[in-house]
């Protein structure tokens, strides 16, 4: 079995930067994310369909409540400034929002596709067991995964929980991708839609991530939730038929179905990460901690970091 400092649970935004946190000053550490998925980044996620590229999870992160991060972002030369329609001021990357969980991701010790599906206790550590039955020990464990998955992990490693944790429920998201066969002129890359059921459409080439013309477009709560099981197919005429009331001159060329199930915590928990009580050294944390979107996934890999090793 092999030993860590610290095992993460996650190689999205909140895991990676806690990785790197607790890397600081303490090089000699031993910290090892493991991840389910077969790349990093997860609500930070990039799809290439030649030749379109889309960012289809997160599209930007602000500026200002990204601090040290944005630095380290832009000493990568690939990320582009824009002012939202909220009036905040945002970075992206132009080689797509999964870059940044990339550039995070240099130089840490990452397992993907490594699927956690429990957790053990021995005398004064723990083990984490993957899908596979392989093994990591560890006195530290950190769980980034969004709550309800956190929680099934808990449940299959019978550790008890604040009950208030089941109540954190998260918005799911229907996101279509739009190949075009020509851009609308504009100089932004926020296209304000006219009405609801579509929440916000991003213009993949004014933002630099796409060579040709692209758009993302994702539907609110309501109807993702209302369509979320609906048979795909149907759910893409249904989308269709809003985009194309709400901008008849869009020209589709092709169009291609996202599903988020956990888009969004809808209530953030009081603490910006939070410790299992009587289960030392196990720490949940991620966006519905530290507050929604990139920066909260940030101050809670802070927060988490704290917790495990400072306290
Ligand atoms: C459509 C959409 C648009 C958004 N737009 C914005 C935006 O413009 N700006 C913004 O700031 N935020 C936005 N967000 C929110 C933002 O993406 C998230 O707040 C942030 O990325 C959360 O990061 P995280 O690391 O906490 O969680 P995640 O990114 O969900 O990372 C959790 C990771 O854990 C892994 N995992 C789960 N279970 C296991 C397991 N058992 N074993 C191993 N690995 C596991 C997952 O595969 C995943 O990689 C958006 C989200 C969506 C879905």
């Amino acid at each position: 079995m092999e030993r860590a400092d610290l095992i993460v649970i996650g190689a999205g935004m909140t895991g990676l930067a806690a990785a790197k946190i607790a890397l600081e000053g303490a090089p000699e550490r031993r910290i090892v994310i493991l991840e389910k998925s077969a790349g990093v980044g997860g609500r930070l996620a990039t799809r290439r369909s030649p030749p379109a590229i889309f960012d289809h999870g997160a599209q930007t992160y602000p500026v200002m409540a990204s601090g040290i991060w944005h630095e380290f972002w832009k000493r990568s030369g690939r990320i582009d400034e824009w002012t939202d329609p909220e009036g905040v001021r945002v970075g992206s990357s132009r080689a797509g929002m999964t870059d940044l969980a990339k550039h995070l991701s240099q130089d840490l010790e990452i397992r993907k596709n490594t699927k956690v599906v429990r957790l053990a206790r021995s005398t004064d550590s723990w083990n984490v067991i993957s899908e596979t039955g392989e093994q990591w020990e560890s006195t530290r464990v950190l769980i980034t995964a969004p709550v309800p998955q956190s929680l099934e992990l808990l449940k299959s490693s019978r550790i008890s929980h604040a009950s208030g944790l089941s109540q954190l429920v998260y918005d799911p998201a229907l996101v279509l991708l739009l190949g075009l066969e020509s851009s609308p002129s504009g100089s932004s890359p926020f296209i304000p839609p006219k009405h609801p059921p579509i929440l916000s459409v991003t213009d993949q080439e004014q933002k630099k991530v796409s060579g040709t013309a692209a758009w993302t477009v994702v539907f609110d709560p309501e109807f993702s939730t209302r369509y979320f099981e609906s048979d795909e197919i149907q759910v893409k005429t249904l989308a269709l038929r809003e985009i194309r009331t709400q901008f008849p001159d869009l020209n589709i060329r092709d169009a291609q179905l996202k599903k988020w199930r956990y888009s969004r915590p809808q209530q953030i928990w009081p603490e910006s990460a939070h410790s299992i009580e009587g289960n030392q050294g196990l720490v949940l944390a991620g966006d519905a901690f530290g507050g929604n979107g990139i920066d909260g996934a940030l101050r809670s890999a802070k927060a988490a970091i704290a917790l495990l090793f400072l306290s």
